[in-house]
């Protein structure tokens, strides 16, 4: 299993809109053989993951690590995870979260806590984010070599930048003329 891509998931999941089956079917992007397999209770479990989940990511954010291990800890034993080790198609092997008789929630979920406990033991805790973008609650996942991620996405990330020049040369404006002000 490629745990850092399964972690990226789990931010992903939290972050997408699951009202129905097509929102659902639209995330499983490149992965079609799961498009009939989704039912409304997964849809509806997996909105109650997106809320078990998400304090994860605040903890992390804020730094508190205990928080961090043990609800990750706590929604591994209310969500219990079968890995399997996959040999298929001449892959080298990994770990696949489930069997075929799995849902597609419990697929997700698996895939999510197993990447996520599997990132903060072997790039720390404090690797997960709430974006810092004005009105965005976006997740995310950091895995920059310095950690020095902030936003969800690029988009916010340009968004924020031009605000903080906006403001900068407002701020300009206003000690020009405060300064001619004075003179
Ligand atoms: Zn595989
Ligand atoms: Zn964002």
């Amino acid at each position: 299993m490629d745990f850092l891509r399964y972690a990226d998931a789990s931010a992903g999941l939290v972050n997408t809109e699951i009202g129905d089956v097509d929102d659902l079917v639209g995330h499983l992007v490149g992965r079609d053989w799961l498009h009939e397999q989704v039912t409304d209770r997964d849809c509806m479990l997996l909105r109650k993951f997106q809320r078990e989940l998400r304090p994860v990511f605040e903890a992390s954010e804020a730094d508190d690590v205990r928080a961090v291990v043990d609800l990750l800890n706590e929604l591994m034993v209310r969500h219990p995870i079968t890995p399997r080790i996959a040999d298929h198609d001449g892959h080298d092997l990994h770990l696949h979260v489930a069997s075929k008789s799995t849902s597609v929630a419990e697929l997700l979920v698996g895939e999510s806590l197993l990447g996520l406990a599997t990132l903060i033991c072997d790039l720390g805790p404090t690797r997960l984010g709430v974006c810092s973008a004005d009105r965005c609650t976006d997740v995310y996942v950091d895995t920059s070599p310095n950690q020095s991620r902030r936003y969800c996405s690029d988009r916010c990330s340009s968004r924020a930048n031009v605000a903080a020049y906006r403001a900068r040369q407002k701020q300009q404006l206003t000690d020009e003329s405060a300064t001619e002000n004075t003179a």
